[in-house]
């Protein structure tokens, strides 16, 4: 039987415009199992192409190869790379051996991509490289230290050491003095007694010496084919398969990754500030509005506001008119939702407003906000006190105030205002028009001195000074005060209280609303929901309109933090991409030798794509420490000054109920993209054919 046979095998190269040129004209020729076969010829005369052809480096045109009875065209090209590894060894001129990799290695591999063991192939490829006639002490030696001659026995070890049924050697010692030309010669003489070996050859002398067979090429045409000796079949033992993993790739993988230390500590860096910053606007996202929340709840008077009743009355589509009246009492009441939550009071503005003139001494402080709470009992957090008491139940007399009003109060009387009293001086004339249309005037006069007997913390970011006094004190103040002229005309006692409760509800006595005070601090949440003031009740809450303009704002900042990300992100998947491309095409021998020896084209992309996964993994790790850490930071800096807690809370821990979903999916995200930006590079580069690579000297 014949090991390789070629049937009327033909190549023709396409030079431009519909030419051809015939570089093998049909050739036919068969090999035995064993022996040394010569090609001889002039240079340009087809030697290479016809040896490409059987290596498969190059496809014919026409023709069929056939090896042990397979015809070449029915192997699948898929199944090239194994092809090579089993079938085929290749000996260049140019060696083509990994020069980054020892002497060991570059021959293990075709080991180990067949699938050995690593101890396995170690051993076979000890021996084999014993066998032609490298020293133990060189085998951990670089391959570019090496000889030009040490260097072509390391590549015929690695061509031989997977058995091949054929070995291919394209002009072997066109690179070697002529004392290493001999020693390689007869190398491959002692191999031949048990493979087909192809040696193509420009040195005649040593071509007659040591083929077996001589053939001669010109123009891409069999002009000779003579056998030199007799030759003795000799059968090739098949090597048991004994297939393992072996872990060729991971090596590769690490020491292209030192040798690339620099870029790829570049695009981890790269890839990790894209990835922490998405880290943060996550975190920002997901915890801004509980984080504004949680700053405006620390507002003494957070929930009080008043409730009106705005009624339409007509327009024309484009424009609508409102008229705002003070609610009926019973309408409230009977709203649950309002009456369980807040305590529903007359608005006392019209006789006392909140603009009222404070005085220490005859000295004037001006623009306090004189704020009403409730009581100062469960209907406010006492944990704002941070310095004084709070006044005791009972006391119009007693006030305190905000941080700011504190140091306001201090720079005017220039002394530690706790404990100091203040002078409130108001006074609002009201007239009643009777029926006769006489006017009936009283005065409400509120001079009172107050205490001022401790000082709240609010957030910082609102400035106005305040001065918070008990609302409940002030309704029993007005129930006691008389409106003598009114009460006179009437003939019965009217008070202050009963002026405001019962004037109508479209007068400017009515305040036009009711002053509401949420019953209990805690039910906080409770004052954001709009759906409780149903119909034509509108409430107004200075603390809760100020939480919403701050929510719609960090809303708005959230959008531009986005499209920030998205253009971070997308620069860094194209430095990966960038990254991941230069480093492929400067390897382009290096996957080509692999190529040659066995590896497949997956495994060679392989070696990329955990070079960038390993990228990806370090990034995330580091992402995650590095905006773990930041998001601290930045609380604290930002908490410091505007006093917004926890304003970026990365859910590291549990997502919507799901543990570890941020990270995981962060994770899945990282692999994509790196696998996308890896890949995609690669397909899209140009690769020269391996024989365009192999052969480039
Ligand atoms: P050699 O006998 O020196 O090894 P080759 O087999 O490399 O010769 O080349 C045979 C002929 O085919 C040469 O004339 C060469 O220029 C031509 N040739 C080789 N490869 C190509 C190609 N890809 N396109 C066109 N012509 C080619
Ligand atoms: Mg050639």
């Amino acid at each position: 039987m014949k090991t390789l046979l070629l049937k009327d095998l033909t190549k023709k190269y396409k030079i431009g415009n519909g030419q051809f040129f015939v570089a093998l004209r049909p050739t036919n020729l068969s090999f035995d199992s064993t022996g040394l076969v010569s090609i001889v010829g002039k240079s340009g005369s087809g030697k290479s192409t016809l040896i490409n052809m059987i290596s498969r480096i190059d496809e014919p045109t026409e023709g069929e190869i056939y090896l042990n009875n397979i015809p070449y065209s029915s192997i699948k090209k898929k199944d090239d790379a194994k092809f090579f590894n089993q079938k085929i060894g290749i000996v260049f001129q140019q060696y083509n051996l990994l020069d980054d990799y020892t002497v060991l290695t570059n021959v293990m591999l075709p080991l180990e991509i067949a699938g050995y063991r690593k101890s396995d192939s170690e051993n076979v490829a000890k021996e084999t490289l014993r066998s032609v006639g490298i020293k133990d002490e060189q085998f951990d030696n670089l391959t570019s230290e090496l000889s030009g001659g040490e260097r072509q026995r390391v590549s015929i070890a690695r061509a031989i050491v997977n058995k091949p049924s054929i070995l291919l050697c394209d002009e072997p010692t066109g690179a070697l003095d002529s004392v290493n030309s001999i020693s390689a010669m007869e190398l491959l003489k002692r191999i031949s007694e048990k493979t087909l070996v192809i040696v193509v050859s420009h040195n005649l002398q040593l071509v007659r010496k040591y083929a077996d067979r001589i053939i001669e090429i010109s123009d891409g045409k069999v002009i000779k084919d003579v056998v030199n000796k007799k030759q003795k079949e000799v059968s090739i033992n098949e090597r048991k398969e004994k297939r393992r993993k072996s872990n060729w790739i991971n090596r590769i993988v690490s020491s292209n990754y030192k040798r690339r230390l620099g870029r790829n500590i570049f695009s981890i860096v790269a890839f990790s500030v894209s990835l922490t910053m998405m880290y943060l606007v996550a975190g920002f996202s997901y915890h801004k509005d509980n984080s504004i929340r949680d700053a405006c709840y620390r507002q003494l008077d957070f929930g009080a506001g008043t409730v009106a009743l705005e009624r339409s009355t007509g327009g024309n589509g484009m424009l609508t008119l409102k008229k705002t009246e003070r609610p009926n009492l019973s309408l409230l009441i009977s709203n649950s939702k309002i009456h369980e939550k807040y305590d529903i009071c007359p608005n006392f503005a019209s006789i006392l407003p909140s603009n009222i003139s404070i005085s220490y001494q005859n000295e004037a402080l001006n623009d306090l906000i004189f704020t009403p709470i409730y009581s100062f009992d469960e209907h406010v957090d006492q944990s704002l006190l941070i310095s004084g008491r709070l006044p005791i139940e009972g006391e119009l007399k007693e006030v305190v105030v905000n941080e700011t009003a504190y140091k306001r109060i201090r720079e005017i009387i220039k002394k530690e205002p706790l404990e100091e009293s203040i002078s409130i001086n108001h006074e609002t004339l009201t007239n009643y028009v009777t029926e006769v249309d006489e006017y009936i005037s009283d005065s409400f006069v509120f001079k009172k001195d107050m205490k001022i007997v401790g000082v709240i913390k609010e957030i910082n970011y609102l400035p106005s000074p305040k001065l918070f006094y008990s609302y409940s004190e002030l309704m029993e103040y007005t129930k006691e005060n008389v409106l003598i002229n009114l009460s006179t005309y009437f003939d019965s006692k009217i008070t202050w209280y009963d002026r405001v409760t019962q004037a109508e509800d479209y007068s400017p006595m009515s305040s036009y609303s009711y002053t509401l005070f949420l019953k209990d601090y805690r039910d906080r949440e409770y004052a954001f929901d709009k759906s409780v003031f149903t119909g034509e009740l509108v409430f107004t809450s200075q603390s809760i309109l100020l939480a919403e303009s701050l929510l719609n704002f960090l809303d708005v900042a959230q959008y531009g933090l986005i499209l920030f990300l998205v253009i971070t992100l997308v620069g860094s998947i194209l430095i990966l991409s960038i990254i991941s491309f230069t480093s492929f095409s400067e390897d382009h021998k290096n996957s080509a030798i692999l190529s040659s020896i066995g590896a497949s084209d997956s495994q060679i992309q392989e070696i990329y794509l955990q070079e960038s996964l390993f990228n990806g993994v370090a990034s995330f790790a580091i992402s995650s420490l590095l905006s773990y850490l930041l998001s601290k930071l930045i609380n604290a800096i930002i908490f410091h000054f505007i006093e917004l807690p926890n304003l970026i809370m990365i859910p590291f821990l549990k997502y919507l109920d799901i543990t570890f979903l941020l990270p995981i999916m962060m994770l899945i995200g990282i692999i994509v993209i790196t696998m996308l930006s890896t890949l995609i590079p690669i397909h899209f580069s140009k690769r020269k054919t391996i024989k365009g690579e192999l052969q480039s000297l």
